[in-house]
């Protein structure tokens, strides 16, 4: 969780960075990470090469003196071995032995003094020829008491002779008679000095020393005078490099004494059985690796620093175009739009900012255009007879711009009034409201609306409203545009003529009526006879033909009585014309009240002639009708003096009766009916004759 916002702040503070910095920190640490891991590689391989190499050199150096004090122990051991068997020193007579002894100091100056004790340990003689005092003593001298017990030579460690008072190496060689029996001890005394000769040549630098230690982990010489000599000497075996010389007598080591760490190289001296050790502060063995690493560091520091001020200075000179250009876009995005990039490269950068200075020519270009047709298209809705408006967000909200034709047609003063009222306070009703702005909420747009806008003087305004609603990225809302036009007069002008209109369909409804009265009188008039007032000629021929089918399809019985006045000239001569007329419209009225159903049509046939249908009539049933007729007629009791044959006026009937069949037709059926008139004539007249061909 730490890490991840340590990793996020990182991340924002590496965004608020600017190019230049950013791609400088790029470079530098290009430029740093190796040279530092070159740098850490070379001095990591140097120093172990270095350390190998300074402990190879230690150990040669340990090697080759704890070599050269044991070759100086083996010569004087030699020197010894030979003195004990020579007859002098077995005689054990001081004058004989000292005369050797002393040749043993002269030739060896390390050799400080050279004694004889017998078996007991009293000293017999001496080299420097001073009188021998017996009683001195070696018996409790160590090396005395283990030359004793092993009877072989013995090297004792660092010691203070007991007859020099300095500091020494006491070498005891046994003397044995010819039957190995020991008789006596040559004890020499070796000066320390040559032995830290030896070991001072291998002094190591500056502040590296060499010591001596011996079998029991004590320290037997140790340049540093308080931890020198054996007798007050620390027990030092616990001691790293002591440790490890007593387990494995030669060899190198690494280890920290005093927070420092050392390098030690130690070996085995076998013939004292002692263990020289030579160590050094690692640092100052390494002082030359320091060196190469300070000059390493120093070069790094300066290269680093060369580095990255190149790497300013490139990141600087390769960013100066692209800051150039941001300038000049950040002056665009102002509204400067003369703001251009200098063009200093001829590489992508250069390309990038010929092209951006292109951009900015052809967005001045596109400005100009734009406001040359705003400001066209601002003039056409100032200037407009149409109002023209904005609103932004819902009915709610306010108008956010109004034409000067729409604040005229509204009746404010100013734009300002307008826009100061909701725009819900502009309809006349809710439903008017609702009619918009419903209707643009479900389909985003309206169109020729018309509704009523409430003028300022709280009058109604009728206006048609065409709006569509868009969205608009510049104010990040909905807006809706539309336009609105005052339909007053339009109104007006509809409403007139749907007066005139109704005014017309009512004269033409009155009109039809008195027509359809007036084609009622003239289709009775057509179809009736002007005298008689019953059917004429044209309604008998449609009634015979409708009937004359009906039968024919429900294959009923149709019946047809043809009448004819007898010497009617005559009538008509002697009483006049209009005498006869009368005569006519008797004769009518007694045919219709001859006939019962109200199927049956009386009608006059022409002249003086008169033609009865009786539908669904058999020819009994005609005939019947044909005989109530000639009743009818004399009961009229018209009187006719000219009449040959009666004194009353008379009628002769002819009657015809058929079910109509496909070779039938109606003409045929008045031929017949005609013929059988004809018949009734010659017949003697006022009589009725029945067709016989049907
Ligand atoms: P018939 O017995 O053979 O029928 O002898 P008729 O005299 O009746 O002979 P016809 O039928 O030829 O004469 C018809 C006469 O009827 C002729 C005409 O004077 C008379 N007439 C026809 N139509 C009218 C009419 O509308 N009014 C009057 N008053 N007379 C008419
Ligand atoms: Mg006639
Ligand atoms: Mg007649």
């Amino acid at each position: 969780m730490r890490l991840d916002r340590i990793v996020h702040s990182i991340a924002n503070l590496w965004r608020r960075q600017v190019l230049w910095k950013k791609l400088s920190f790029c470079l530098i640490c290009m430029t740093i990470f190796p040279l530092v891991l070159t740098m850490e590689i070379a001095e990591y391989k140097g120093e172990k090469v270095l350390t190998r190499i300074v402990l190879n050199h230690n150990r040669d150096i340990v090697e080759r003196t704890a070599e050269d004090i044991d070759q100086m122990f083996s010569g004087k051991i030699k020197t010894l071995r030979i003195a004990v068997n020579t007859a002098e020193i077995k005689s054990m007579l001081p004058d004989r032995q000292s005369a050797l002894l002393k040749t043993i100091t002269d030739a060896d100056a390390d050799i400080q003094i050279a004694i004889v004790a017998d078996s007991e340990g009293h000293q017999i003689s001496r080299s420097d020829g001073r009188i021998t005092d017996g009683e001195i003593t070696y018996r409790d001298r160590y090396y005395f008491q283990k030359i004793k017990q092993i009877g072989e030579t013995v090297v004792s460690d660092v010691l203070i002779a007991k007859s020099t008072g300095y500091p020494g190496i006491v070498i005891a060689e046994p003397i044995k008679d010819e039957h190995q029996q020991l008789v006596g001890v040559l004890i020499v005394n070796v000066k320390l000095q040559g032995i830290v000769d030896l070991i001072n040549r291998s002094q190591i630098g500056q502040t590296g020393y060499a010591y001596l230690v011996n079998e029991d982990g004590h320290i037997l010489w140790h340049p540093h005078p308080d931890r020198g000599m054996i007798e007050r000497s620390e027990d030092v075996s616990s001691f790293a490099p002591v440790k490890a010389v007593m387990e494995k007598q030669t060899g190198l080591l690494e280890y920290e004494y005093k927070n420092k760490k050392r390098l030690a190289a130690f070996s085995y001296i076998p013939r004292t059985r002692w263990r020289l050790i030579v160590q050094q502060p690692i640092e100052e063995a390494l002082a030359d690796v320091s060196d190469i690493k300070r000059t390493t560091l120093m070069i790094t520091l300066l290269a680093t620093t060369l580095a990255s001020l190149i790497a300013i200075a490139v990141t600087g000179m390769m960013t100066k175009p692209i800051i150039e250009i941001s300038k000049a876009a950040g002056r665009l995005a102002k509204g400067n739009l003369n703001a251009r990039s200098r063009v200093t490269t001829s590489d992508e950068l250069g390309q990038l900012a010929v092209t951006f200075n292109s951009m900015a020519d052809e967005l001045c270009a596109r400005t100009s255009a734009l406001q040359e047709s705003e400001e066209k298209y601002r003039s056409l809705v100032e200037n407009i007879n149409i109002g023209i408006y904005r609103e932004i967000g819902d009915a709610k909200s306010f108008i956010a711009y109004a034409n000067p034709a729409l604040v005229e047609m509204l009746g404010y003063g100013s734009a300002e009034e307008l826009l100061a009222i909701p725009v819900s306070a502009r309809f006349w009703s809710m439903e008017d409201l609702a009619a918009v702005h419903g209707r643009i909420e479900q389909t985003g747009m309206v169109k020729n609306k018309e509704v009523r806008l409430r003028q300022k003087d709280g009058t109604p305004l009728w206006c048609s409203i065409t709006a569509v609603k868009h969205y608009d990225h510049q104010k990040d809302g909905f807006c809706i545009d539309g336009v609105v036009k005052d339909i007053t007069e339009s109104k007006l002008a509809a409403e007139k003529l749907h007066q005139a209109h109704a005014e017309l369909e009512r004269k033409v409804a009155e009109r039809t009526r008195e027509l359809t009265i007036l084609n009622e009188k003239l289709s009775q008039i057509s179809l009736q006879d002007a005298l008689t007032s019953i059917a004429n000629r044209r309604y008998f021929d449609e009634f015979l033909g409708r009937e004359w089918q009906r039968a024919k399809r429900e294959q009923t019985s149709i019946a047809l009585i043809l009448m004819d006045v007898d010497f009617f000239k005559l009538y008509n001569d002697n009483y006049g014309h209009i005498a006869g007329d009368e005569c006519l419209r008797k004769i009518a009225g007694a045919l219709q009240k001859s006939v019962k159903r109200a199927t049956d049509l009386v009608a006059r046939y022409g002249g003086e002639e008169f033609a009865v249908i009786l539908p669904d009539t058999d020819q009994a049933g005609a005939v019947r009708v044909g005989e109530r007729i000639l009743i009818q007629v004399r009961a009229l009791a018209l009187r006719t003096e000219m009449s040959p044959i009666n004194e009353f006026v008379t009628v002769s009937l002819g009657i015809a009766a058929t079910i109509p069949a496909d070779n039938l037709t109606p003409d045929m059926m008045v031929m017949a009916t005609d013929q059988a008139l004809y018949q009734a004539k010659h017949s003697g007249r006022n009589q009725l004759q029945l067709a016989s061909i049907i």
